[in-house]
């Protein structure tokens, strides 16, 4: 069986799993909290599990620069929850109004992260917004896809390039079904985030109710993790000051294939309709007037299906036609993957509720460079000469 020997390269994504015929693969989780296939005896030798493998059948396409946007959603509502410009709700919008549905992550009541489906658009803030943890794609969830699609629904399933392309391999050609992926830094490990979810809980001596990883309170740009609990009150902390934010950024507790990334770079993507990422800079004619902070998108349209996707939901964002190169190239995420910190294991051996700060302390020292620009960033929106000083820059 070639997916037990892929070791380290494998996503977790549990295509395998859903296509076993003889129910004998068993994802598992590893002392990190990510999950890796475990085959049992009544294996059949069928090899289903070897030709679904999105990592085992990867091939790089031939290089086509997509058609780009720059964009934001024009409802301000719905432009603060979401990461970045609020594309992706438009996206799940255009799928529910037409009778489909919209699959996606959301964190669970016990904080955990889990794909769903979503059929109503009143649940779609739901799926919204970033969530900085390896989400699981559980079998009954590559069923229903199935399921939904049969029953002549259209889908929209949104998630990780790695799950773009499980999913797509598992469903087929099928002309009702579209993807929705982003351009992806890596996904931490669950039990890291259990960890700093119980540190929290020992700390306010309450249950954490809500998360959200990027609030934006403070801005797009400076963004920051808050947590609500249960006895309503709320702690938020900016990107360089909250513990977990800071280990995601400095890449201490990734899965180990984000390191040496499959899904990444030009023709690498093939999973994906569209694909959406952060726009940092300024595009002229978009953001006409003042840089107001409040998320900026980059839209790659990455197939005929993507084309069909976003002229249905164009409508609900402002946009421009940016060119591809640059944009792609001002995303250090688009062609390579992060840097594997030496410390990266002996923090997660470490990593406790207890010791949760001083781990992150002594592992993910921020450089000297990076606090200078920050405090620079900071006096420059106290002395409202940012938005200037940004339009110079991007020049
Ligand atoms: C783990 C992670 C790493 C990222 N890294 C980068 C990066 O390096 N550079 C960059 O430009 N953009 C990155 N993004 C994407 C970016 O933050 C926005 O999510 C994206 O631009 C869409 O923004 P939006 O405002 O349109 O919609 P949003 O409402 O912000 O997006 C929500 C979408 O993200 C999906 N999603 C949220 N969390 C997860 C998860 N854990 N696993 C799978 N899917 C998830 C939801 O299913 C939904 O489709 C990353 C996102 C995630 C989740
Ligand atoms: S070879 Fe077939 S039966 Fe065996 S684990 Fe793979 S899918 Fe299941
Ligand atoms: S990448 Fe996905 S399909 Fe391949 S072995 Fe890992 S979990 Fe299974
Ligand atoms: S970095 Fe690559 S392997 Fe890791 S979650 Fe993103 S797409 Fe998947």
């Amino acid at each position: 069986m070639q997916i037990e020997t892929l070791g380290k390269k494998c996503t977790g994504c549990g295509a395998c799993a859903a296509s076993c015929p003889a129910k004998c693969i068993v994802m598992k989780p590893d002392g990190e909290g990510f999950l890796y296939p475990e085959v049992g005896d009544d294996c059949l030798g069928c090899e289903r599990c070897t030709k679904v493998c999105p990592v085992i059948s990867h091939k790089k396409e031939e290089i086509k620069a997509p058609k780009t946007f720059a964009a934001y959603n024009k409802n301000d509502r719905e432009r603060f929850c979401s990461s970045s410009g609020g594309i992706f709700i438009l996206l799940a919008k255009s799928i529910i109004d037409d009778g489909g549905t919209a699959y996606g992550a959301a964190l669970l009541e016990d904080m955990s992260v889990h794909h769903i489906r979503v059929s109503d658009t009143g649940e779609l803030c739901r799926l919204q917004g970033s969530k900085y943890v390896q989400s699981i794609v559980d079998s009954h969830i590559y069923e229903s896809v199935k399921k939904d699609l049969e029953a002549g629904r259209k889908v929209l399933f949104s998630g990780t390039p790695c799950q773009c392309a499980a999913m797509s391999r598992s469903v087929g050609e099928n002309e009702g079904f579209f993807t929705a992926s982003f351009i992806c830094h890596g996904v931490p490990s669950p039990a890291v985030w259990r960890e700093y979810v119980k540190m929290r809980e020992e700390k306010e001596n309450s249950r954490v109710i809500n998360a959200s990883f990027r609030d934006k309170r403070l801005g797009w740009e400076h963004f920051s993790m808050k947590t609500e609990f249960e006895n309503g009150s709320v702690y938020t902390k900016p990107l360089e000051k909250d513990p977990y934010l800071r280990a995601f950024l400095r890449n201490l507790c990734l899965r180990e294939s984000c390191y040496d990334c499959t899904f990444k770079g030009d023709g690498a993507y093939g999973g994906a309709d569209i694909l959406l990422s952060d726009l940092w800079g300024a595009v002229p004619g978009i953001l006409p007037g003042k840089f107001d902070d409040k998320g900026l998108s980059a839209v790659y349209i990455m197939s005929e299906r993507g084309d069909l996707l976003w002229e249905s939901a164009k409508g609900g964002c402002i946009s421009a036609l940016a060119d591809f190169s640059k944009v792609s190239d001002s995303n250090e995420a688009f062609r390579r993957s992060v840097i594997r910190p030496d410390a990266r294991d002996v923090f997660i051996r470490e990593i406790s509720a207890n010791t949760f700060e001083e781990c992150v302390n002594k592992y993910a020292k921020t450089p000297l460079r990076t606090r200078l620009r920050r405090k620079a960033i900071d006096l420059s929106k106290k002395l409202k000469i940012y938005g200037f000083l940004k339009k110079l820059a991007d020049r």
